[in-house]
Formats: structure tokens, C-alpha cells, sequence
């Protein structure tokens, strides 16, 4: 029997004890960062001015979340009671699966994808069901929908999905929405503006769809985490219940309305990183590396058995990418973020001479 002298250690839940911890390396980025899909540059000049107009005083204040909600949901043409904001998507999606996922239910989703959804319905007592997708990475819907069961409560879909670049289209989202009514409907659209296409105005007419949306690649605020849900209010409301209300910081809250206004700072960055990807994909194939098409701003590579010394060549060299090796299906692939062009041709240089390196020494 335990007494005053033993000590026994709190136990977690079953369900934490299986989880194993996620640590993706953002240490030591002091480099080119083309390894986490965030914008490679700055913010708007708008928001940097913002931030510096905040007084000592405002930040003794906790912040009011909803008038910038109310702001994001008119510009979004949603009402807003069916927008929230989040600490990041990350938040959105760990808040979405701790209010509408029980034990037994089954949180479905296309792999490989973002690495998030499994380590939030890994700390809930629902079961992940993964489907995956065959070598060209498309959007496996088929496969998706004969995996839907009575138990699927949420599907999560990235749209552009991470790190394939491959994208569902609105189709295929409206279909499994109609065949899974008693599951939520994820649709990340992290990466919607080097998309462009959404179904975000959707959002009230579908009643399952819930879409989420980050500042943290085009907008280039990663740092200040910033995310939103959009869903109908009457799925919105369960959300809200377990949102915590102080989780949006107020520089993230005050920096908001002059992030969405600045429209030719956003329009100039995607655009930037379009012409960059189109540069980047031709010089990819010019060196004979198999590529996968790619709807956002990264490419994934194949670079094959000498993946990690590719990436260590890289860094050395001052460019950061990240290997996907352990991602399902996706040994010896590699994904490239998509900078600016300038950025795109110092990491050309340094790839093709990573690569002649590595070609070099396989013949040995
Ligand atoms: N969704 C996807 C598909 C992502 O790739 C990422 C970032 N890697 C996120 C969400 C996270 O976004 P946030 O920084 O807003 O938490």
C-alpha cells in the first residue's frame, strides 16, 4: 500500500500513454525556410505597422475576440455566429475533435495529409481510420467513400492537401458530405490561396461542412497564430462551448483587419509564389526529379534512398526542407516549400549541386 514515503505518479489517460510525442524540428531555422509551407518573406507592411502602434497598456487588457470576428465573418459573407477564431488552425482542429468526437466514432480522412488531425483524434478515445492513397497521391476518393461507416463522425480533408499539393474538388467534397450526413465535414483550406478555389461559401447551406482557415502561410503571421472555423451556427455553437474565449491573442486580433484589407500585399506574395512554382517545377524536371503536381505552395520530390543526406546537403548549403519519409507511402520524398523567385534560384543552384553530388556517389 502506498504511504506518505512512495511516491506514485499521476497516470494519463489509456489514450495518452499510447500517444507517441510530435516534435517536427523547428529548431535552428537561421536559414532559407523552405521547409515548413510558411511564407518565406514578411507580413504586410500594414500589419508590422499595426503591431507597432500597440501601447504597453493594451496588453494589460485581455483581448475581445468578438468585433474581429464579426469582421472576418462579413468579409467571409458569413454571419458571426458561424465563424470563430482560433489560435491557429491547429487550435480549430483539436477544439473541433474534442467536441464531437466519443469513444467507438471514427475520424476518417485521405493519408498521407497534415500530421495534426491524427495527433488530435489520437488524444480522444475515437479511432482513426486512414485511407491511402495510391503512388500519383490523388485525392483517394473512391476509397473514401466505401470507408465511411455509421461511426464516422469527422472527415478531415486538406484542400490543397499537405505535402502531396493534390486537391478534392467541390464535387467530391459535396458528395461525401451527402453520404456521411452524421459526420462533420473538415475542409482545411490552409493553403486556398495558391488555390483559389473554396467552399467556403458553401458554409450554412451544407449543414455537415465545417472549413477552416489560416494566417499562417499567405499571410505570413505563423508566428502569431491565427486560424478560423466557419460552420453552420447550430454546429458552431458545440464548438464554441469548448473554445476557450482568451485563445486569440490581441496582437494576433488587432493585427487581423489590416491583414485581410492589404489585398495587393497578398495578391503580390501568391503571385510571387506561383511564378516561382512554375520556375521551380521546370527546373525540377529539367534535372530529371520526379515531382508531384502540386495546387499550393510546396512540391513534393522524389529523391529515393539518399533522402536524408539530400536534406542534410541542403542545409548545409543554407536551405531548409523537410523530409517526408516517414509520412505513409512517401519514402525518399522530400517537400519543397515555394518561395520567391529569387529564393526559388538560390535553391535551384543548391539542389542541382545536392543532386550531382548524390548522383555522383551512387555510381561509386
Ligand atoms: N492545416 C494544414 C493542412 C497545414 O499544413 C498546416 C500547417 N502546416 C496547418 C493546418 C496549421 O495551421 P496553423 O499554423 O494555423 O495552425
Amino acid at each position: 500500500m502506498a504511504d506518505a514515503t512512495t511516491t506514485v505518479a499521476p497516470a494519463p489517460r489509456a489514450r495518452v500513454q499510447q500517444m507517441k510525442e510530435y516534435h517536427p524540428p523547428l529548431g535552428s531555422r537561421d536559414a532559407l525556410r523552405l521547409d515548413f509551407n510558411e511564407n518565406t518573406l514578411e507580413c504586410s507592411t500594414k500589419v508590422r505597422e499595426t503591431l507597432a502602434q500597440i501601447s504597453a497598456g493594451a496588453l494589460t487588457r485581455y483581448p475581445e475576440r468578438e468585433p474581429v470576428e464579426a469582421t472576418v465573418a462579413a468579409y467571409l459573407g458569413l454571419g458571426p455566429e458561424q465563424v470563430a477564431l482560433t489560435n491557429g488552425v491547429d487550435e480549430a482542429i483539436h477544439v473541433l475533435f474534442e467536441t464531437f468526437l466519443e469513444a467507438d466514432d471514427e475520424v476518417l480522412m485521405p493519408v498521407p495529409t497534415y500530421t495534426m488531425y491524427e495527433v488530435y483524434a489520437s488524444a480522444t478515445d475515437a479511432r482513426v481510420i486512414a485511407v491511402e492513397a495510391a503512388d500519383d497521391l490523388q485525392f483517394p476518393f473512391d476509397r473514401l467513400i466505401v470507408a465511411i461507416t455509421p461511426r464516422t463522425k469527422v472527415i478531415a480533408i486538406a484542400n490543397p492537401n499537405s505535402p502531396s499539393g493534390s486537391v478534392a474538388t467541390r464535387a467530391q467534397l459535396l458528395e461525401l458530405s451527402r453520404r456521411a450526413p452524421q459526420a462533420v465535414l473538415l475542409v482545411d483550406e490552409a493553403y486556398f490561396h495558391f488555390y483559389g478555389e473554396t467552399v467556403m461559401a458553401l458554409v450554412g447551406t451544407v449543414p455537415n461542412l465545417v472549413v477552416a482557415r489560416t494566417f499562417s502561410k499567405a499571410y505570413g503571421l505563423a508566428g502569431l497564430r491565427l486560424g478560423l472555423l466557419a460552420g453552420p451556427a447550430d454546429l458552431m455553437r458545440w464548438v464554441r462551448r469548448v473554445l476557450s474565449p482568451y485563445s486569440v491573442n490581441s496582437l494576433a486580433l488587432a493585427c487581423l483587419p489590416p491583414a485581410l484589407e492589404d489585398t495587393a500585399y497578398l495578391d503580390w506574395y501568391v503571385g510571387e509564389v506561383l511564378a516561382a512554382r512554375m520556375e521551380f517545377e521546370a527546373a525540377l524536371d529539367a534535372a530529371g526529379i520526379r515531382r508531384w503536381p502540386s495546387r499550393a505552395n510546396f512540391v513534393l520530390v522524389e529523391i529515393g534512398a539518399q533522402h536524408a543526406e539530400f536534406v542534410r546537403l541542403m542545409r548545409d548549403a543554407g536551405v531548409l526542407v523537410r523530409d517526408r519519409s516517414s509520412d505513409p507511402g512517401c519514402d525518399g520524398r522530400v517537400r519543397i516549400t515555394i518561395g520567391t523567385r529569387a529564393q526559388m534560384r538560390q535553391a535551384i543552384t543548391v539542389l542541382n549541386q545536392a543532386i550531382t553530388m548524390l548522383r555522383a556517389e551512387s555510381r561509386q
